[in-house]
Parts: C-alpha cells; sequence; structure tokens
C-alpha cells in the first residue's frame, strides 16, 4: 500500500509541489520546502504505513528526484546534505565496535574479502557481460569496492527482525569503515596513479575556486553551460564573431570549451562570485543553457538585478520552468520540447531538410 500510494500520489502531488514553490522564486523557501517533504514522507510513511524511517526517507528521495525542478537542488544547493553527511558519518563512528577487529578479526577479513573481491568481481563480470571495455568494467568495480548507508538499513532491519545476530552488524560496520578507508587506495592500485575515484556523475566537479580571474571582456556574450545545448550556441557565437564567455561546472565540457577556443570560467553560474569574473555588469547578453531550471532561474535574476539592460535568454523543458524563468526576469525562454515538436513538423511539412 505505501509503494502504491507513493507512486501514485507522491509522483503528481510532490513534484507539483515543488513547481509552485519554485515559483514564488525563493531559494530559501525552495531549500525549506525540499527538506520539509523529505522528513514529511520520512515521519508519514512510518507512522501510516508502519515500515522503518529509514525506508520512509528512500521512498522520499525516490518522489523528490520526480520532479526536474528539485533533482539538482536536492544533491547541491541544500547546504544541509553536507550537515547530514557529517551526522551520518559521526553516528556511524559512534556504532563502530573497535572490538571486533580484536574478538573475530578472520570473520572481519571474511567480510572484506566480500565487500572489496566479492563485489569487484561481480560488477566487473557484469559490466563485461554488458560489453564494456575492461577500462569502464575496473573502474565500476572500484567504484563499488565499498558499501554505504543502504547496507545500514539493511543490516539494522535484519536485527529488528531478528534475522541476524548482533555481532553481523558489527562486521558490516566495521568492513564498510574500513572498506571506504581503503577505496581510494583500491582505485589507485588498479586503475594507475593519478586515478581520482569519481564523484556523482563520473567526472568530477572542476573547483568554484577562490582562483577566478576576472575577464578583460566588456559589451560581451555570456554562456552558461557548454552541453549539448552550449557547445552549439557557442559554435554559432564563434561564427558569427561575437565575443564571449563560457561558465562551465564540470571538467570534461570546461576542457571541450577550452579546446574550441573559449574563455572559459569554471565553477557554477549560480555563485555571485563567479558572475562577477565573467563580468556580468558590462555583459550584453546571457545565455542560459543548462537544464536545471531552479539554478537557471537563480542565474537570471541575479543577471537582471545587476544589469537591468542585459538579454536573457534561457532553457526551460515544461510550461512551469517557462513561468518560472520569465518570472526571474528572462527576456525569452526557448522550450526544447516545443522546439523539437516544431522541427518534426518543419520536416514533415518539407520547410527543413533532416
Ligand atoms: P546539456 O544538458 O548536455 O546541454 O549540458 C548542460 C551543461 O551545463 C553541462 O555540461 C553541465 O555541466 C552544465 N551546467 C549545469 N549546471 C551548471 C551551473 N550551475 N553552472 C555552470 N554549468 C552548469
Amino acid at each position: 500500500a505505501c509503494v502504491a500510494f507513493m507512486l501514485i500520489v507522491g509522483r503528481r502531488v510532490i513534484p507539483a509541489m515543488l513547481h509552485w514553490v519554485a515559483q514564488t522564486g525563493s531559494r530559501e523557501l525552495f531549500s525549506l520546502s525540499v527538506l520539509a517533504i523529505a522528513l514529511g514522507v520520512a515521519f508519514g510513511a512510518a507512522m501510516l504505513f508502519g515500515v522503518s524511517f529509514a525506508l520512509g526517507a528512500f521512498f522520499a528521495g525516490m518522489m523528490l528526484n520526480e520532479s526536474p525542478l528539485s533533482q539538482r537542488a536536492a544533491e547541491e544547493s541544500l547546504p544541509l546534505r553536507d550537515a547530514f553527511a557529517v551526522l551520518f558519518f559521526v553516528s556511524v563512528g559512534m556504532l563502530f565496535n573497535p572490538h571486533i577487529l580484536l574478538t573475530a578479526p578472520l570473520e572481519l577479513a571474511a567480510t572484506l574479502v566480500i565487500i572489496l573481491i566479492g563485489k569487484s568481481v561481480a560488477a566487473f563480470l557484469i559490466v563485461r557481460a554488458f560489453g564494456h571495455p575492461n577500462r569502464t568494467a575496473l573502474t565500476i568495480s572500484a567504484s563499488l569496492a565499498q558499501i554505504g548507508e543502504f547496507s545500514f538499513i539493511l543490516i539494522g532491519l535484519g536485527i529488528s527482525l531478528e534475522l541476524l545476530p548482533r555481532q553481523g552488524q558489527d562486521l558490516v560496520l566495521a568492513g564498510a569503515i574500513l572498506s571506504i578507508l581503503l577505496n581510494p587506495l583500491l582505485f589507485k592500485l588498479i586503475l594507475g596513479r593519478g586515478a581520482e575515484p569519481p564523484g556523482e556523475g563520473t567526472d568530477a566537479e572542476a573547483k568554484t575556486s577562490s582562483d577566478l580571474r576576472p575577464t578583460g571582456l566588456h559589451n560581451h556574450t555570456i554562456l552558461v553551460g557548454y552541453g549539448r545545448v552550449g557547445s552549439m550556441v557557442g559554435a554559432g557565437l564563434k561564427r558569427a564573431g561575437e565575443p564571449f564567455l563560457v561558465i562551465e561546472d564540470r571538467k570534461l565540457p570546461a576542457a571541450a570549451a577550452r579546446a574550441d577556443g573559449a574563455e572559459i570560467i569554471s565553477g557554477n553560474a549560480a555563485d555571485p562570485r563567479v558572475l562577477k569574473a565573467a563580468n556580468l555588469a558590462g555583459a550584453r547578453r546571457l545565455f542560459v543553457a543548462i537544464p536545471q531550471s531552479f539554478e537557471a532561474g537563480q542565474v537570471v535574476s541575479q543577471a537582471v538585478a545587476c544589469n537591468p539592460d542585459i538579454r536573457v535568454v534561457a532553457r526551460a523543458h515544461s510550461d512551469a520552468e517557462v513561468a518560472h524563468l520569465e518570472k526571474c526576469g528572462a527576456s525569452n525562454t526557448i522550450m526544447g520540447e516545443r522546439e523539437i515538436a516544431r522541427g518534426m513538423l518543419d520536416i514533415a511539412f518539407e520547410r527543413r531538410h533532416a
């Protein structure tokens, strides 16, 4: 019943609520709503359906993930995420029973072998079976050679349902801590020197560092994002001989922009220091070519507040996003799906060649 309720009601109501809150334009309110929904769903599921609080929280995360507006906001803009991550590790540290290192060293070694080698071998074989190259399979298996929070939820359930002795929990906790400690070493060992464990989204994010060098450009165009959309806009600007600058927060697209000869600022465009370094006040146009409309909205609001004459063109994927971005001050909003439909019709009526 819990799963059905979440899938049918939660999937519609929660994203709709978030869209509604996002339209108020207040980032604080949005962050608070994400948090209130997460805790509310977890608590509600535990109270109404008697599932564990942890499982409820897991569902809440899934529901939040449904909303295109919330994904990045929930992942990145909540400073609480770091606070929770710290609390999580503190609580794991407090649960850890160091005696297990002396009382059951062999069992602990076996647990570690299962986590480090068993899991990695399984991952390697699965990735190879799908036809990916050895290096991809090795990267995936090295990334999976550790265990984290989900195993604690399972082990907690195992203990409460009396399926597992207490020592099992100690072994899993010790195994988790040791495997997390050993993971970076294993990574280096498997993939060679200089390899970094990947962050979320495989290529680790570029630093929003303090070494932001201000641009010398003036009366220029600022292009935020250099992915599928931004790189095409950049190519067009280059062809037209327009001076422009790219803001990009991931390493690979930033390197691609640099290789294409663009001036680039690495960092999150929602960060006011990044926008300042791009000389927002002296810019003529701003193209916001990122898919996360909550962040895009923030970039747009900051831009029009600092430079009321700037022409802002933003990217959107739904009518709610168009309304949100226009409310933030975007002069034009291009809705991806609408343009796809137009392109299809153009081809159908031969106004454009496929
Ligand atoms: P695509 O959806 O393929 O056009 O890619 C969007 C690009 O925008 C990706 O390369 C992201 O790294 C980049 N991006 C997303 N959010 C931000 C942000 N807040 N600041 C800078 N770049 C971003």
